[in-house]
C-alpha cells in the first residue's frame, strides 16, 4: 500500500515525500483510512512503529478545513513526558512545511507566559503533558470545549506516572463530540476501562514490535562488585574497550545515580551528558540535542527521562543497573539497534541483582551471554544487610584517567544537570529505587505550578 491510498491531503502527501517516507509502516496503513474518516482508533503500538505520524498526518488532513479561536484549540495531544511532548512538535513541523497550522506546547519548565500568548491567538494543536493543561485550564487561560480531535499517546505511561485521574478529567472537561485517537504499548485493566469509559466505537489496531530486539542487538552482561565505585570503573572499562563505540545511553534506575555517574564520567575525562525528570526542560533539550547531534558522546540518563524518545543511530546502551522492572530492559536496550543498525547493549550485574536479572531472561525468553563469570549469589550479603547508599558519592577508590577514550572532551551544554540532582524519580515508581513502590499521583517531571 502507498500513502496516497490511505485518504491524507494532496498538501499532507507532499510533506510525506519530502520526508523521505515512500512505504506507510504497518500502524499508519491500518490507523489512517480510519481516522481521516472520524472514527475513534485504539492504536497498540510502542514508539519505533511510526505510530507518531499515524495520528499526526491524518490530523493536518482532517485541520486542513476550519480555523482555530482564541483559547479555545482543535485539537489536543496529550503525552507523559516534555520529551514525548516536543518529540510530537517535531513531527508537526517536519509534515506540516506546506500548511500554516499553528502549534503549541503546554509543557512544564517552561514559561506560562509564553504559552499563554500562544494560547491567546487560537491554535490548531495543543500538545500538552496533562498536569501542564489542567494548571492553564484552572487559570481560566484555556477552554477545552472546541477540542475536535483528541490524542492520548503512550497510556501505559501514564498509568505509570500517575497521570490516569488527570486524563479522565481532561476527557470529561472535553464536552463537544470529537475524535479520539488512542496510544498504548499494552492494554492493562486501567487502560482498557479508559477506553470503554471515553472512546465511541473504535477500531482497534495491533501492530507488533518493529523488529525483535534479539535480531539488531547483541545482548551482553558482565559482573560487577556491589559498591558504586566498582561498578563505575566497569563501565568506564567497557566505554574504552568498546571497540565501534558511536555512542551510548547509560542507564540509571534512579536519578541520584545519574548525575553522580555523569559527574564521574566527566572528571574522567569522558564526553558526557545527563538526562533526568529534575533537569529544566531547556537543560533536557539542550542535552538531548548534542547528544543527537554528536557533541556529547555519553548520555547518562534514567527510564523517565529516556523512555519513547526517538534517537535514531545510538551503537551502544549500558545498563548500570539491572532494572527492576523486566519491561524496562526491553525499552532501555531499544535504544540501540534501532532502524535496521546494529546495536550492543552490556548490563552491569551485581550478585544482588541476579533474581532481577531471570526475571529479564524470562521475559525476553532467552539466556544473555556473560562476558565475565557471572558473580555468585551471596544469601548472607542481605541478611547481614547492604551497604549503605551514601557511599555511593563517594571518591573513586582506584582513580583513573580515561585518557584512551576516543571521545574528545567538548562544552557540554548540560551542567544544569548538576542542580537538583537530589532525590529518585518519586512519580515513577518504575524508576524508583525499591521494587513495587505505590504508584505516586505525579511523577517529577511535571510539577504543577502553584494556584494564582
Ligand atoms: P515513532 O514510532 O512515531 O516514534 O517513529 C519512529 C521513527 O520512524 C521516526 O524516526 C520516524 O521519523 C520514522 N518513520 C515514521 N514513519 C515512517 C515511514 N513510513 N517510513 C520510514 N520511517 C518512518
Amino acid at each position: 500500500m502507498n500513502f496516497s491510498d490511505l485518504g491524507l491531503s494532496d498538501k499532507v502527501l507532499a510533506a510525506v515525500v519530502q520526508a523521505g517516507y515512500t512505504q506507510p509502516t504497518p500502524i499508519q496503513e491500518q490507523a489512517i483510512p480510519h481516522a481521516v474518516n472520524g472514527r475513534d482508533v485504539i492504536g497498540i503500538a510502542q514508539t519505533g512503529t511510526g505510530k507518531t505520524a499515524g495520528f499526526v498526518l491524518p490530523m493536518m488532513t482532517l485541520l486542513e478545513k476550519g480555523r482555530a479561536r482564541a483559547r479555545m484549540p482543535r485539537t489536543l495531544i496529550l503525552e507523559p513526558t516534555r520529551e514525548l511532548a516536543a518529540q510530537v512538535e517535531e513531527n508537526f513541523i517536519k509534515y506540516g512545511i506546506n500548511q500554516k497550522l499553528t502549534v503549541a506546547l503546554l509543557i512544564g519548565g517552561v514559561s506560562f507566559d509564553e504559552q499563554d500568548k500562544k494560547l491567546a491567538r487560537g491554535v490548531d494543536v495543543l500538545i500538552a503533558t496533562p498536569g501542564r493543561l489542567l494548571d492553564h485550564f484552572e487559570r481560566g487561560k484555556l477552554l477545552l470545549n472546541g477540542v475536535e480531535i483528541l490524542v492520548i499517546d503512550e497510556a501505559d505511561r501514564m498509568l505509570d506516572m500517575g497521570f490516569i485521574p488527570d486524563i479522565e478529567r481532561i476527557c470529561k472537561l472535553i464536552t463537544k463530540k470529537h475524535q479520539t485517537l488512542f496510544f498504548s504499548a499494552t492494554m492493562p485493566p486501567e487502560i482498557q476501562r479508559l477506553t470503554e469509559n471515553f472512546l465511541t466505537d473504535p477500531v482497534k489496531i495491533e501492530v507488533s514490535k518493529p523488529a525483535t530486539t534479539a535480531n539488531t542487538v547483541a545482548q551482553r552482561l558482565i559482573a560487577s562488585g556491589h559498591e558504586a565505585h566498582d561498578k563505575r570503573a566497569v563501565l568506564r572499562d567497557l566505554i574504552v574497550g568498546a571497540e565501534d563505540l558511536k555512542n551510548a545511553i547509560v542507564f540509571c534506575n534512579r536519578k541520584k545515580d545519574v548525575a553522580i555517574l555523569y559527574r564521574s564520567l566527566e572528571k574522567h575525562g569522558f564526553n558526557a551528558g545527563a538526562l533526568h525528570g529534575d533537569m529544566d526542560q531547556r537543560a533536557r533539550m539542550a542535552t538531548l540535542d548534542a547528544f543527537k547531534k554528536g557533541v556529547l558522546t555519553v548520555l547518562v540518563a534514567s527510564d523517565v527521562a529516556a523512555r519513547g524518545l526517538d534517537i535514531p543511530d545510538v551503537s551502544h546502551v549500558f545498563n548500570y543497573d539491572v532494572p527492576i522492572h523486566a519491561e524496562d530492559y526491553v525499552h532501555r536496550i531499544g535504544r540501540t539497534g534501532r532502524a535496521g543498525r546494529f546495536g550492543t547493549a552490556i548490563t552491569i550485574v551485581t550478585s544482588d541483582d541476579l533474581r532481577y536479572l531471570s526475571t529479564i531472561e524470562k521475559l525476553i525468553g532467552e539466556d544473555i551471554t556473560w562476558l565475565s563469570d557471572k558473580p555468585v549469589a551471596d544469601p548472607d550479603r542481605r541478611r547481614r544487610g547492604k551497604p549503605t547508599r551514601a557511599r555511593e558519592g563517594g571518591e573513586e577508590r582506584v582513580p583513573r584517567m580515561a585518557s584512551s577514550t576516543s571521545a574528545p572532551r567538548s562544552r557540554r551544554p548540560a551542567r544544569a544537570a548538576e542542580l537538583g540532582a537530589e532525590g529518585d524519580e518519586a512519580r515513577s515508581p518504575r524508576a524508583a529505587a525499591e521494587p513495587r513502590a505505590p504508584r505516586a499521583p505525579r511523577p517529577a517531571a511535571e510539577p504543577r505550578a502553584p494556584r494564582p
